[in-house]
């Protein structure tokens, strides 16, 4: 075998980066490049347009947003001050199922492990055995949510405070201004300039972008940030886009945000309306809302009427219209230009992944990085390891629609009867089984988010896990009495989100 290693520094080093976009995916991957690459010697420069608005919504998050904070060094506490932002113990589904119903997806356990099994097999025994403790008394964060309160993890672990898990919501126009105020001072250059286009060098690789004053700048990586029309990996390297539109219909959302609740829940609200779903999300200093729709079944009037019925209270800026396709590019990275953000792919905000594939898709190119030579093994990797990524979450989003009891209504039956990709099949038919699930290594949503969807979605298992009955009932039942009592009192002492805030 050939040792090539010689432990020093690459004569290939990347010397300098050029980020375009200052969206949220622009400043987090320049807060985050900044901070890794510093001292380095590699010279990041950021190009945004001020004429040119970001998307502006992105306000609900997932639990590892606080990795991503620690990552880039910040302040956790000015962070949530900052932002405006509020604590979101999950997200609660209303009228998904059919009118009336609703259901949770929190984050955090369900709960404890008993003969290392885990909790929602013993879940169903508890039901099938005529019980009837529901998630609000083995969920803590469900019971905290239902009751407007919250509590931070506690740090022992232990039932109910250790099971607790939470994110954020915050005012994403705010974020990026604290991103970037992280990344300026790590010494990232930003640029006011509108880019024109980029240019093409020889073969996959881009050459320069040029800016409308005449101007140009070349780097040798480009971080593609530019938001839905990726300046760079599409209109100049043609990367090309898988449209999944046949599984995840909805391709519009109208916005339109109201004043601040008197009472600020700590969760998402996501809504089923007639052709799709209403989002509210309680920021400190307003409350977010829109509806993400299917154009084949609504008028964009119609759905901003919709919207306005489902606000509670009057808008406090104009409805914004804003136009999608979902999916992901074909390749999102190319010879030296990454895309990342809404340049890379798009999947409905219904479980708040986008930030999340943000940071993700960071997390691995500090896996991958690269250096001058673009080894194309690195870069067939990432593409890879995104596509499964994606995959993945449309999977899960779509478990959302397609149990659905809505019948009768044109775009509830249309999404009933989609048909589904065999990795979702697969899934379903497992827990349809024996209520598993085998989510695979390095997924994002775990066996317990799956329950919580499906088991909401009204899917149950034909029969239960039989190393279930492996403990004997009435040992698993004091230990589900236990838990039931302890939540009882937690949650009772539980301080309320606003007093928290
Ligand atoms: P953008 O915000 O579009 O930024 C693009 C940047 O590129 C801008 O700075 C612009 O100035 C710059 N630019 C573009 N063209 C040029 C040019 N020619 N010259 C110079 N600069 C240029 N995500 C979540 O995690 N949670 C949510 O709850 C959530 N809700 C969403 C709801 C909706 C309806 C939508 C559409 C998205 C939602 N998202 C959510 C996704 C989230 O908004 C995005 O992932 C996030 O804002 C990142 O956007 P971006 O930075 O990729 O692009």
């Amino acid at each position: 075998m050939n040792h090539t290693h010689t432990g020093e520094a690459s004569p290939q080093a990347l010397q300098s980066i050029c980020i375009v976009g200052g969206g949220t995916a622009g400043w987090s991957a320049a807060a985050l490049l900044s901070r890794v690459l510093q001292g380095s010697g590699c010279r990041i420069t950021l190009v945004e347009s001020s004429d040119i608005p970001t998307v502006g919504v992105g306000e609900a998050t997932i639990p590892p947003i606080f990795d991503f904070l620690r990552n880039i060094g910040a302040d956790e506490v000015a962070f949530i001050r900052r932002c405006q932002a509020t604590f979101k113990l999950g997200i609660q589904f209303r009228d998904w199922l059919h009118r009336g119903h609703s259901y949770w997806h929190p984050f955090g356990n369900l709960g404890v492990t008993i003969n290392q099994r885990p909790f929602h097999h013993y879940y169903w025994k508890n039901l099938a055995e005529g019980h009837d403790e529901g998630l609000a008394d083995l969920c803590p964060s469900v019971a905290l949510a239902e009751d407007n309160k919250f509590a931070f993890p506690s740090p022992d672990g232990n039932w109910p405070g250790g099971a607790v898990a939470y994110a954020l919501h915050f005012d994403a126009g705010l974020v990026a201004a604290f991103l970037r105020e992280h990344a300026e001072a790590a010494g990232v250059e930003r640029l006011d300039r509108r880019i024109l286009r980029a240019e093409r060098g020889e073969g996959e690789h881009i050459a320069a972008v040029h800016f409308d004053n005449g101007e140009s700048l070349s780097a040798d990586f480009y971080i593609d940030c530019s938001g839905f029309r990726g300046l760079l990996i599409e209109e100049a390297l043609e990367a090309g886009f898988d449209d999944w539109r046949r599984w995840l219909p909805c391709d519009r959302a109208v916005a339109a945000p109201t004043a601040a609740q008197s009472v600020r829940a700590p969760y998402t609200v996501a809504t089923a309306r007639s052709a799709g779903w209403q989002w509210r999300i309680p920021l400190h200093h307003r409350t977010g809302n829109g509806l993400v729709y299917c154009s084949d079944f609504i008028r964009d009037d119609d759905a901003a009427e919709e919207l306005r019925e489902g606000l509670g209270g009057p808008p406090i800026a104009n409805p914004r219209v804003l136009r999608f396709t979902p999916g992901l590019r074909k390749r999102v990275w190319i010879g030296n230009c990454l895309a990342l953000g809404l340049s890379a792919g798009f999947l409905e905000p219904l479980e708040s992944t986008s930030i999340h594939l943000i940071h993700t898709g960071l997390n691995r190119l500090l896996d991958l990085f690269p250096d001058r030579s673009f080894d194309p093994v690195l870069i067939d990797s990432y593409n890879r390891d995104v596509e499964r990524e994606y995959a993945h979450i449309r999977d899960f989003l779509l478990l959302h629609y397609c149990p659905n009891q809505r019948e009768g209504e044109p775009f509830w039956d249309h999404v009933r009867n989609i048909e589904l990709p065999d990795t979702l099949v697969e899934k379903m038919a497992l827990f349809e089984r024996t209520g598993r699930i085998m989510s695979k290594h390095r997924e994002l949503f775990s066996d317990i988010s799956w329950f919580y969807v499906a088991a909401g979605m009204g899917l149950r298992p034909a029969a239960i896990d039989p190393l279930v009955d492996v403990a004997p009932f009435e040992e698993v039942r004091k230990v589900i009495v236990q838990l039931r009592d302890a939540m009882g009192a937690f949650r009772a002492a539980a301080p309320t989100h606003d007093a928290i805030l």
